[in-house]
C-alpha cells in the first residue's frame, strides 16, 4: 500500500503517520517529491487498515499496489530512482556508459582497456573476475586476483568499478573491491545469492535472464530490496529466441516498458544482447533513443585475443566511434552526457548543440 500526503502536509503530519506505523513493527519507506511525500507501506493489509491511517491529518489517501511486486513498483515510488556510485549518478538526466572487457585477463590488458573506456568517456569500468562460463574448460576468471586489479585499475584511472558475484559466499568479498555489484543473466533466480546482496549497502545491477519474463524480472530485484538494499538498478541483455543470428535478441520494448513498471534505473547492454560487435553501435543508439539510462559494453583492448567475448568486443576506435555518434541521439531525446574532452580533439567531429 503506499500513503499519499497531501501538498500540505506538515512535517509534524507525516512524522505521526510513520510514527503509528513504526509503533506497529509495520515496515515504510519514505519518497520525498517535488510536490508531496508518498509513504510506501509493507505489511498485513488487514493491520495498516486497523490503523486508520486515511483518517489522519495531512493524508489525502491511501492506494493498494496491485501488481506482485511492490518495493520495485513505480506505484509505490512514483519518481525516478536516481543511484550514486561515488558521485557518478545513474537514473538521473545523464547517460552513463560503462565499458571495458568481459573478463579481467591480466594486468595489461585490464589497464589498457580501462584507459581505453576512460579516454573515450565512460564511468565505470567492468571485468569479470568469476566468469560463469558455459563450458567448465573455459577461463573461469583470475577471481581474487582479477578483482585487485581492477581495484588497481580504479585508482590508476579514477573510474569506478563492477565486477560480477556468482556465488553467495563471495558475496562479502566481491562487494569489498567493487563499487557496484553484478547479478549476471544465469544467476537472475538465484534467490539465495539476490537475498544476500539485498543486505549490502552497495548498488547491485540485475541482469535478466535469458529465458526470463519481465515480471520475473521485476520479482528478482523485488528479493533484492526486500532486503532492504533499494540500489538496484536493472540490465536488459537480450533473451533467447528462435534467431540464431545474433547471440540474443535484444528486446529494446523492455526498456520503456520496466521503466514505466518501476522507479529504478535500466541499463543495456548490446554487446551480450547481440553477440557481435558490428551490431553494438546500432543497438546502443536505439537503446538509448527508447530511453535507457545507461549502457554497458563490451571494450577490450585486443579483441582477437580476448578470453571471452572477443567477437562482441569493440576496440579504441570502434568505440570511440560510437561514443562520438551516441551524443547526437542523447542530445536529441533531451539527455545529457559527459563524455570528456576528446570528442572536440577528434578531427572532424562538430560538437555545435
Ligand atoms: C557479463 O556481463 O559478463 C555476462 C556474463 O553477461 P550475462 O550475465 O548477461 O550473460
Ligand atoms: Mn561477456
Amino acid at each position: 500500500m503506499i500513503i499519499i500526503m497531501s501538498t500540505k502536509a506538515t512535517t509534524t503530519e507525516i512524522d505521526g503517520v510513520v510514527k503509528r506505523l513504526e509503533d506497529r513493527k509495520v515496515g515504510v519507506h519514505m519518497s520525498q517529491g517535488a510536490e508531496r511525500t508518498i509513504i510506501g507501506v509493507i505489511g498485513d493489509r488487514e493491520l495498516v487498515s486497523r490503523l486508520e491511517i486515511e483518517g489522519m491529518e495531512g493524508v489525502e489517501r491511501t492506494v493498494s499496489i496491485l501488481q506482485p511486486f511492490k518495493l520495485v513498483s513505480r506505484e509505490f515510488h512514483p519518481e525516478n530512482t536516481i543511484i550514486d556510485v561515488g558521485g557518478v549518478k545513474i537514473g538521473g538526466e545523464e547517460i552513463v556508459v560503462i565499458a571495458g572487457p568481459c573478463a579481467v585477463e591480466n594486468e595489461k590488458q585490464l589497464i589498457e582497456s580501462a584507459w581505453i573506456a576512460k579516454t573515450r568517456g565512460a564511468k565505470i569500468l567492468r571485468g569479470g573476475a568469476f566468469k560463469p562460463r558455459t563450458s567448465p574448460y573455459s577461463f573461469q576468471g583470475l577471481e581474487e586476483e582479477g578483482l585487485k586489479l581492477l581495484s588497481k585499475a580504479r585508482e590508476e584511472t579514477g573510474l569506478k568499478v563492477i565486477s560480477e558475484v556468482v556465488n553467495p559466499r563471495d558475496v562479502d568479498l566481491v562487494a569489498s573491491y567493487v563499487d557496484i555489484i553484478q547479478i549476471g543473466a544465469r544467476n537472475m533466480q538465484n534467490f539465495t545469492l539476490l537475498r544476500e546482496v539485498g543486505k549490502l549497502d552497495k548498488p547491485v545491477m540485475l541482469k535478466r535472464g535469458m529465458s526470463a519474463t519481465i515480471e520475473e524480472w521485476l520479482m528478482a530485484a523485488e528479493y533484492i530490496l526486500a532486503e532492504g538494499n533499494h540500489q538496484v538498478m536493472f540490465c536488459e541483455r537480450g533473451i533467447r529466441t528462435f534467431e540464431t543470428y545474433t547471440r540474443n535478441t535484444m528486446d529494446i520494448s523492455a526498456v520503456p516498458l520496466v521503466k514505466r513498471l518501476s522507479h529504478l534505473p535500466v541499463i543495456v547492454d548490446p554487446s551480450h544482447g547481440t553477440g557481435k560487435w558490428s551490431l553494438v553501435s546500432p543497438m546502443s543508439k536505439a537503446a538509448v533513443a527508447a530511453g535507457a539510462d545507461g549502457l554497458m559494453i563490451e571494450v577490450h583492448n585486443n579483441p582477437q585475443k580476448a578470453l571471452s567475448d572477443g567477437p562482441q568486443s569493440l576496440n579504441d576506435d570502434n568505440f570511440a566511434s560510437l561514443m562520438q555518434e551516441l551524443v547526437s541521439v542523447i542530445h536529441a531525446i533531451g539527455r545529457t552526457c559527459d563524455f570528456g574532452d576528446f570528442l572536440e580533439k577528434e578531427k572532424g567531429f562538430c560538437c555545435e548543440e
